[in-house]
């Protein structure tokens, strides 16, 4: 196998969409204004235990502001419209309907990205986005952070493996691209824990992947409960675990997010997270210590 990256060595988003595209894509993080059944009672109260007040989405705004901040950054580029914090398809469907028609009527938008959870995504809504889709590109996030069900309780996730296969079943029936989002680090889970998620990520062959260290942010739940694992995971287990999972996943799934990015503000820990440039940098590096790249290593599991 051959590594078709470059320097990159995986399968990067951006030179993927540049491609499709003909030109720069960027993504414009929104706050659609929703909130998440996590939190609210619908289903379960208090949240996701490392969640932080803003539901994840620390830099979201509205598009306007958020193409004024990248005007004169990039020209000749279009946008993707990234429905970012909290769980994007928590609404009547009419509601999502709209604000997803006033993203995709901002001029230079050629697509959506959107935010959820599993249990957020009953028939009208994939129908619904199924629609969107044929017009527009379109893909789902969906939080699994962990295959175990035993971690799923232990950070308070609120749904079971089955919930997020039954999700992703349907999503593919109606040819919606999916990405997949996984955490690192989080309470109780080994090496072997994580890979096996990662493992489980590359059989199912979602269109795209996003990989997060676990960061402590103040005022959230994790940092009372599970105080033995501050301060988070050191940056050089962080970097051999992502080539690790990277080296293990077919090359045509797209790298969406190699690691987390949180505000300073807040946060505990890790700090090294703050250093996002150095993050990256030792991620290039390793592979090229390694001389490994995507896909380099799909068949240790065969
Ligand atoms: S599902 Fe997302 S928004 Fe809701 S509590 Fe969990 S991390 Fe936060």
């Amino acid at each position: 196998m051959e590594n078709s990256f470059g320097s990159m060595h995986y399968n990067a988003i951006g030179p993927y969409l540049q491609k499709q595209f003909g030109c720069r894509v960027a993504k414009l993080a929104i706050d659609g204004g929703f909130t998440c059944p996590n939190r609210d009672g619908t289903k379960g109260f208090g949240g996701c235990i490392y969640c932080s007040a803003d539901g994840g989405g620390h830099f979201a705004s509205n598009i306007p502001d958020q193409m004024k901040l990248l005007s004169g950054k990039w020209t000749n580029s279009k946008y993707i419209a990234y429905f970012q914090s909290y769980s994007n398809t928590f609404a009547p469907v009419d509601m999502l309907r709209q604000k997803y028609e006033e993203a995709l009527a901002f001029p230079d938008v050629a697509g959506l990205a959107i935010a959820t959870r599993p249990d957020c995504l009953p028939a009208e809504v994939i129908e619904l986005l199924s629609e969107l889709s044929q017009r527009t590109y379109l893909w789902v996030e969906l939080g699994l952070q962990s295959i175990k069900d035993a971690t799923a309780l232990r950070i308070n996730r609120g749904y079971p493996l089955t919930v997020f296969d039954d999700a992703m079943d349907r999503l593919n029936r109606a040819g919606i691209r999916t990405v997949v989002h996984l955490i690192f680090g989080l309470p109780g889970e080994s090496h072997q824990d994580m890979m096996g998620s990662v493992r489980y990520v590359a059989d199912i062959k979602p269109f795209g992947v996003k990989f997060h260290q676990l960061y402590f942010m103040e005022g959230t739940r994790i940092v009372q409960l599970y105080p033995e694992c501050l301060p988070g995971m050191e940056m050089g287990e962080y970097i051999s675990l992502v080539a690790d999972s990277i080296e293990i996943l077919p090359q045509e799934i797209t790298i969406h997010r190699i690691a987390g990015d949180p505000p300073a503000k807040g946060l505990i820990a890790p700090r090294w997270s703050l250093d996002k440039r150095s993050v990256l940098n030792a991620i290039q590096m390793e592979f090229k210590r390694r001389g490994s790249f995507q896909g380099s290593r799909t068949d240790i599991y065969q």
